[in-house]
């Protein structure tokens, strides 16, 4: 933990107090706490109603059995969960994860950043997340339909257009939404938006799919403009190899940039000459078709290497957009990006970067942009598509796209306003924090101690 002040350490300690072996959600309220307290101190009223430490605490958590038959005839049981973080600026909103590390501590620290970003938006969005510790990796289609029908069987109890909007997250993609949303739709009777990331056949929104990645590198040229500099030439490492990874990876390209590495849990493929179209295709068709591994990369483009042991952030770049998964980013590859000369990392996954490393790029002043502000443009576009289907319509694909990347210009604009320090230097962390947390902070303390 980096240095923390009196008031900023007795809180982390009460909250941690209450949320003994939850390393994950304590990684995040501390991240939040040593910017909104210092601000709370200057503004007596969100001091006066406690809203900081009322936020720490989930409004409901769900946890329940989901158990389902493999295709062995075996009878299997997961763990279910859903967390209703805040509900204060809108119905809870966050997507669901199915991964084995999933646990209790992931999905706060999960729905509580979900709370700041949706608030970053600009829609009307409160704060969720949920999932199951299920693995989808090497489960056959069956299996996986029946273990979402299980699972949303019981979820179905607690969500709704208006209370709580799922969408996906990792393990969670178009197939499984797909899943969840008809059995929804068969235990209700009624055909609502009560999903997004859905399929265009039946209420999904265009450019959904691509809205995180593309969101991502709309933020990091945002931060270029206001720097006089531009992504062109720009040598890039991307981690992770799925959804995020893929759509940052293609606008990189139409940008000009040059995405030189892909990751999965098996390893890192570098290539050197530099990832274009026609790679991106045959990663995604691998990734999401064929549900195969990253390493195949290099065996059909020679000039790529693969290394099982090492990470993106070994080799020499001029950015750096880790889109794999939290705690990615440790000190000493934080230290190896800036010493290669890194001049700025755009998170893409839900706080890649540990806390030590965030420090130490702070500290350097680097650009860093916290997953919270730069991959908000997923959940901005479900917020988008749950418009969209309020209203029975659907948007073309540049009409939702223009509304994403004004989205992004407007969490820039906040985070500059509310992050820039008096060396002009732009704490994209304290501008993200401050900014989410005044619109929610306002919110509940017009509704009273509810
Ligand atoms: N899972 C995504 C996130 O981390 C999207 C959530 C959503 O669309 O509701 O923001």
């Amino acid at each position: 933990m980096s240095n923390l002040s009196k008031d900023v350490s007795d809180f982390v300690g009460k909250i941690s107090k209450r949320n003994p072996h939850e390393p994950e959600f304590m990684q995040a309220v501390t991240e939040v706490a040593e910017t909104i307290i210092p601000f709370i101190e200057d503004h007596k009223k969100y001091k006066d109603a406690n809203v900081l430490e009322r936020m720490c605490e989930p409004e409901r958590v769900m946890m329940f059995r989901v158990p389902w038959v493999d295709d062995q005839n075996n009878v299997q049981v997961n763990r279910g969960f859903r967390v209703q973080m805040n509900s204060a600026i809108g119905p809870y909103k966050g997507g669901l994860r199915f991964h084995p590390t999933v646990n209790l501590s992931v999905l706060k620290f999960l729905a509580f950043e979900q709370v700041f970003k949706n608030s970053l938006t600009t829609l009307p969005l409160g704060g969720g997340k949920g999932g199951s510790d299920f693995d989808p990796k090497g489960k056959s289609d069956a299996e996986v339909m029946r273990f979402c029908q299980s699972f949303m069987t019981e979820l179905s109890k607690h969500i709704g257009g208006y209370t709580d909007v799922p969408a996906g997250d990792i393990g969670v993609g178009a197939r499984e939404i797909g899943f969840l949303f008809g059995q929804y739709k068969r235990l209700n009777n009624e055909f609502t938006g009560v999903l997004t990331g859905k399929g265009l056949s039946y209420g999904g929104s265009l450019i959904r799919t691509e809205a995180t990645g593309y969101g991502l590198v709309y933020f990091a040229k945002e931060v270029m403009d206001a720097n006089d500099d531009s992504l062109e030439g720009k040598v890039c490492a991307v981690s992770g190899s799925g959804n995020v990874a893929q759509y940052a990876i293609e606008k990189l390209i139409e940008f000009g940039a040059k995405p030189v590495t892909v990751s999965d849990s098996g390893g890192c493929i570098y290539d050197p000459d530099g990832i274009d179209t026609e790679k991106l295709e045959f990663i995604k068709e691998l990734k999401n078709e064929k549900r195969g591994r990253i390493s195949e990369y290099a065996d059909k483009y020679k000039a790529a290497e693969f290394h099982k042991d090492i990470t993106p952030w070994n080799i020499k770049v001029d950015f750096a957009f880790p889109c794999a998964t939290q705690n990615e980013l440790p000190l000493e590859d934080a230290k190896t990006l800036v010493k290669n000369g890194c001049k700025g990392v755009f998170e893409g996954a839900n706080m890649p970067t540990t806390e030590e490393a965030l420090s130490y790029f702070r500290e350097q002043k680097i650009f860093f942009s916290p997953g919270k502000a730069s991959n908000a443009g997923g959940v901005a576009t479900s917020g988008l598509e749950m418009s969209q289907n309020a209203q029975r319509i659907s948007w073309t694909r540049d009409e939702v796209d223009y509304r994403l990347k004004m989205i992004m210009r407007s969490i820039h604009k906040n985070c500059v306003d509310y992050g820039t320090g008096s060396d002009g230097y732009v704490d994209y962390v304290k501008g993200a924090n401050i900014a989410g947390f005044v619109k929610v902070a306002d919110a509940m303390i017009a509704q009273g101690v509810v």
